[in-house]
């Protein structure tokens, strides 16, 4: 199994350095050279395996052996052993043709976690082989920098720094990245938004001598682990929902930020998975609504919503979406990453558009009907959706096929957002973990949205082992 970039200048490298490159080192996306084909016969074998066989079964096929088997199984085992719900991800039926797929049983209560376990045991994994330390640098709309934190805090061999937009995120997942008191754990509040962290992690990724010198290593999405890990539960909830329904087909409604959630459906998909729409679900943040609908993407206005952790507009994941949808051609991508960088858009042809819109709905969902959505599938099943999640409802209501099932991904529980259940008049109970927050000191410093005082913080939790 090789690996190579979306615009074609990095050579073809293998699992653990995909991993560790993170950012393609030409600033592109690193993805598989060829995806694993899994065969109908294979797919009925899978359907009863637990979640574990199950992720073991599929990301083995992109190790490739670069793992032994049983190191790469303890490591799974390892990593799903922080959760809470013995299935993992468990489905749930709210209607007929309706299900949720509960994706917030980890640590921190939010869909982060599935890929983020996996990815810090396997970090620590490499570091323990090679000797090497890990500096780990990310930015979070909130929710990526809690899991990665709790995936990482107190190993050895690991540093971590992630760059949150201050003020912009909720108040347990303040708490949750901030009250960590590990010697290991940096935590910057930014004066900016995502995309400001976002965009200035790239640059320092994108400097390849500054990533050797600090051996900086990615959690965002950016890195293909997390899009890996993700496509395990598409698979068992696709077995769960066909055993259930006896449906060939199911689609699927995504609550949508970086596209990297989304873009782990498409690609079960690719791998043979019967996966029939994928609904794109934004908040009013709804660059990719456009695209859908338009073929025109292209980045406006920063607005803060009631689901912050989909407060995002240049979604870092769409570059592996446009790499198939041009024909697996990297030159056209680097074209058009080029015309984004200089036009700030791209835009496809008709054919192209006819393409975007087989494979994806999409529906951009407005602040009271956000709210809205939530009392009223509060009111009429006793389901408290959180207001990620209810965006996904919200669209899997405009744009499903009412003879089609359709599973909206349920990406965080709602105690993390009480902000929004609050506003719709419902009072929850939240769970120990989270209320324990409440009583603890919080760790962070307030910075400028600018790579030099992010760089100048940088030193002084990385120097200690760089010479
Ligand atoms: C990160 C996040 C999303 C968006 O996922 P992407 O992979 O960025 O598209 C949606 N909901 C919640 C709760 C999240 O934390």
């Amino acid at each position: 199994m090789n690996f190579i970039s979306t615009r074609g200048n990095v050579g073809k490298i293998g699992f653990i350095d995909t991993v560790l490159m993170g950012l393609a080192n030409d600033g592109g996306l690193l993805i598989p050279e060829k995806i694993p084909q899994i065969s109908e016969e294979k797919l009925q074998s899978m359907s009863k395996l637990s979640y574990q066989d199950l992720a073991f079964e599929i990301i083995s096929s992109y190790v490739d052996g670069e793992i032994p088997d049983q190191e790469l199984k303890d490591l799974i085992e390892k990593s799903y052993g922080t959760f809470r719900h013995s299935e993992i991800t468990p489905v749930k039926k709210i209607r007929d043709n309706m299900y949720v797929l509960e994706l917030f049983h980890g640590p921190t209560f939010a869909f982060k976690d599935i890929a983020l376990q996996f990815l810090g045991n396997l970090y620590s994994y490499v570091s323990k082989k090679t000797g090497e330390t890990i500096h780990i640098l990310g930015a979070t709309s909130g929710d990526t920098g809690a899991s990665a934190i709790e995936g990482v805090r107190g190993k050895e061999g690991i540093r971590i720094c992630i760059l949150h937009p201050f003020g912009k995120v909720s108040q347990v997942q303040e708490l949750q990245m901030t009250t960590v008191h590990d010697e290991n754990v940096l935590n910057l509040a930014i004066k900016g938004t995502f995309d400001d962290g976002q965009r200035m992690i790239k640059e320092l990724f994108v400097d390849v001598d500054y990533k050797n010198k600090y051996h900086l290593r990615a959690i965002n999405s950016i890195n293909f682990v997390r899009i890996l890990a993700q496509t395990v539960y598409y698979f068992y909830a696709y077995f769960q929902v066909a055993k259930e329904t006896g449906k060939k087909q199911v689609n699927f409604s995504v609550p949508t930020g970086n596209f990297g959630d989304i873009f782990a459906g498409y690609l079960a998909k690719k791998m043979g998975l019967p996966v029939g729409k994928l609904i794109v679900a934004t908040n009013e943040n709804n660059i990719l609504e456009g695209f859908v609908q338009k073929g025109v993407y292209r980045p406006g206005e920063f607005r803060s919503t009631y689901s912050p952790s989909m407060d995002i507009q240049v979604a870092s994941n769409f570059e592996r979406y446009l790499y198939y949808l041009l024909d697996e051609n990297p030159a056209a991508v680097s074209a058009k990453m080029d015309q984004f960088k200089s036009e700030g858009k791209i835009a496809v042809n008709e054919e192209q558009l006819c393409q975007v819109q087989e494979d994806f709905a999409a529906h951009g969902v407005a602040g009271d009907e956000c709210l809205e959505t939530i009392s009223k599938y509060y009111d009429e099943t006793g389901y408290l959706l959180d207001p990620h999640t209810a965006c996904g409802v919200a669209a899997y209501e405009t744009s499903n096929d009412p003879k089609e099932v359709c599973v909206t991904l349920a990406t965080a529980h709602p105690a993390k957002f009480n902000e929004s259940i609050e506003r719709c008049g419902i009072e929850q109970t939240f769970p120990q973990q989270i209320k324990e927050l409440f009583e603890k000191q919080k760790y962070m410093e307030v910075v400028e949205a600018d790579k030099a005082s992010i760089v100048d913080n940088l030193e002084k939790l990385f120097s200690y082992s760089v010479k």
